[in-house]
């Protein structure tokens, strides 16, 4: 199967049920992304800063870039200007430093934060608990150039389909519950993004909207950049 027809077959099963696809393009080149974006892809996301600069520099125009790896503070100033979505927000310190540089460049920042819902200690992203307590701050509140639009998760990287399936139907029920907590006038907060290649059809089973591809569309990729523990 070549790249142009992974991306149409999926874009047929996906586009009717209402779930984005983010092609997820790191590591690989401009010629591969050229071919799914010629077979009308147009989300795509990296997890490295520097890559995505590079690819945004050199790509078309029209693609809309997904942060979607852990972001450092100090990196946010790159991405600002041109970044359609940052999927990883887990800390307030790093929201806070995205609402300054959107600020400078004139213009609102989308984003979902990040929940840790593996049972892996490596994963990045808020507990419950933590989540709630940020929700409430006035620090969060009083965030003006950053606009949330849903969560964000990884399930545990394992053959159990019982223990993803948890994880994801934890993540729902999060999101369901947030929502009309704290955003039930917000039709923006519309964002449910979990499930990747080993793992999405069941994301989409318990209620993801997006879902994050990489292997599926491009083939393996050589070097593992996600995890690290197992
Ligand atoms: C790499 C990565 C993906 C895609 O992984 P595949 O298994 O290749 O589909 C999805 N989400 C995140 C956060 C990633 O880092």
């Amino acid at each position: 199967m070549s790249i142009a027809t992974n991306i149409e077959s999926l874009q047929t099963d996906l586009a009717p049920i209402g779930v984005t696809l983010v092609a997820v393009s790191k590591t690989k080149s401009n010629e591969e992304i050229m071919e799914a974006y010629e077979a009308g892809q147009r989300v795509f996301g990296e997890n490295m800063v520097q890559e995505m600069v590079e690819k945004y520099e050199a790509l078309p125009k029209d693609i809309a870039w997904h942060q979607i790896g852990h972001l450092q503070t100090n990196k946010v100033k790159y991405i600002a200007p041109f970044v359609s979505m940052i999927q990883s927000v887990d800390s307030i310190k790093v929201l806070k430093e995205i609402d300054k540089h959107a600020a400078k460049n004139h213009r609102v920042i989308d984003y979902l934060l990040q929940i840790h819902i593996a049972d892996e200690e490596s994963k990045f992203g808020f507990d419950h608990a933590e989540l709630i307590e940020m929700l409430r701050s006035e620090d969060f509140q009083s965030l003006k150039h950053v606009r949330v639009r849903g969560l964000m998760g990884i399930a545990t990287n394992t053959e159990n389909e019982k223990v993803i399936k948890e994880e994801f139907y934890e993540l729902k029920m999060l999101f369901d519950g947030v929502k009309a907590s704290f955003f039930r006038r917000e039709d923006s907060f519309d964002t449910l993004s979990m499930g990747m290649s080993s793992d999405y059809n069941l994301a989409i089973e318990k209620g993801a909207n997006m879902i994050r591809l990489g292997s599926t569309i491009f083939g393996k990729r050589v070097v593992k950049h996600y995890k690290n523990n197992d």
